[in-house]
């Protein structure tokens, strides 16, 4: 496919942060090219790599889809839309001016980055050609080395050289799977994919655990909270999504407890039950979407307390967030319009009027007696099942636990 030819697009990463993790390096690289593969398996693409950098060919009718998978994959810090020329000076002129023309700029620097050395000429020397060409060319424009609009740059290596300007911003962070597994806890809000975006983000491999309440909540909910993962999955290659019904333990809190303290005796059991399905699925740590004053369960008194029932590390990605940053992520990652649906969730269909916002230890300890939750959970854990969410297909696991 993607042979010889004069001119041809293609994209250009180089590794930027990646490669200050240098005794890793090899391990990050390899796993992002997997990633990248992984995505790219139904596009004619060849990715090659060198030491710093890796360019993906492709035919040109997949451009915009090819660029949006390299947006979303983590890893990328950005990337250049590059055309790839034979090593001659003629194409290589020709292709740099009908590059220009179609861009829109008033002042413009050219840098050349010789790794040819049998090229007839130094990399300054050239630059100075080329800009000659331009400038000869174009109208109203000037070379401002300092601060141009747009940088050229010309790369010139044996057989094939490359010709880009200005970088395009990509999301970062490090690939998934760079780091051991997480239990995401997702309801349907905004707060918690957007958690789950930032915990990819820094590499980790995310399986979800949604509680569902039926018949309190409806299949509406949990479609929605399917529908969340199906674009979570858009950074990964697929997740496990743990369905817990959480019926019973909810009635027996609701009928057992101060409705004060229903909400935090609650989440003191979902934590239990993140613990045990973590240890399970050989996750290592338990990540939400709790953001820190944002409602009665989440002061810093209610987290502590809420926290004290595991040793496992929780990651709360938006504790430090406002919602309005919050909810700028969700729109940017499109989860927002399936959140804001009104579906209501096991945490909203009990609300008590005046939950505890200083939850004392010993209140929860007392009341969480009257429960005998240990038999509750471990049949709430024989019930969960498990639906597995790729990138294309929905496989459905009964009792996979
Ligand atoms: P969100 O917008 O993510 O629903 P929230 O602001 O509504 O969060 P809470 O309902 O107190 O806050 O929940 C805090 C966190 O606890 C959620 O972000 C989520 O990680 C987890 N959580 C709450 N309800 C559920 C549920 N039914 N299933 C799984 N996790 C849940
Ligand atoms: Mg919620």
């Amino acid at each position: 496919m993607v042979g010889d030819v004069k001119m041809k697009k293609v994209i250009l990463i180089k590794y930027g942060e990646l490669t200050t993790k240098r005794g890793n390096r090899n391990f990050f690289v390899k796993k992002l090219t997997e990633n990248l593969q992984h995505k790219l398996k139904n596009y004619e693409v060849k990715i090659v790599q060198d030491i710093s950098r890796m360019y993906i060919e492709f035919l040109e009718k997949d451009l915009e889809k090819i660029e949006e998978i390299v947006q979303n994959t983590f890893g990328i810090y950005k990337y250049h839309n590059a055309y790839m020329v034979n090593t001659n000076r003629e194409t290589i002129e020709n292709e740099l001016l009908n590059i220009a023309y179609e861009k829109n700029f008033h002042t413009f620097k050219i840098e050349v980055k010789r790794s040819d050395k049998s090229f007839p000429m130094k990399s300054l020397e050239y630059a100075r050609v080329l800009g000659s060409i331009i400038l000869k060319n174009i109208k109203d424009i000037k070379v401002d080395v300092h601060n141009p609009d747009i940088v050229f740059t010309v790369e010139i290596k044996p057989y094939q050289s490359y010709i880009y300007t200005n970088s395009i911003k990509a999301s970062g962070g490090y690939p998934v799977g760079t780091q051991a597994k997480g239990m995401l806890m997702l309801s349907g809000g905004i707060d918690s994919p957007v958690a789950g975006y930032l915990a990819m983000k820094r590499g980790i491999k995310v399986d979800a655990v949604y509680f569902e309440a039926l018949p309190h909540t409806s299949i509406e909910a949990r479609n929605k909270v399917i529908d969340l993962t199906k674009k979570l999955v858009n950074y990964t290659d697929c997740i496990h999504l743990h369905i817990v019904p959480f019926t019973q333990i909810q009635e027996e809190i609701y009928k057992n407890c101060n409705p004060d303290y229903c909400i935090t005796i609650m989440r003191r059991m979902m934590y239990r039950i993140m613990t045990l399905l973590a240890e399970k699925n050989k996750a290592l740590v338990i990540i939400n979407g709790e953001s820190i004053g944002q409602v009665a369960s989440q002061t810093l008194v209610s987290m502590n307390v809420i926290n004290s029932v595991t040793n496992m590390p929780v990651i709360r990605p938006v504790a430090c967030l406002d919602k309005l940053e919050i909810m700028d992520i969700a729109k940017k990652i499109d989860t927002y319009d399936i959140s804001i649906l009104p579906y209501e969730d096991c945490c909203t269909v009990f609300v008590p009027k005046h939950p505890v916002i200083h939850p004392r230890m010993d209140t929860c300890l007392k009341t969480e007696e009257m429960i005998s939750y240990d038999s509750l959970i471990n049949k709430c854990l024989d019930e969960t099942f498990t639906i597995k969410i790729t990138d294309n297909e929905e496989e459905e696991f009964k009792n996979l636990l």
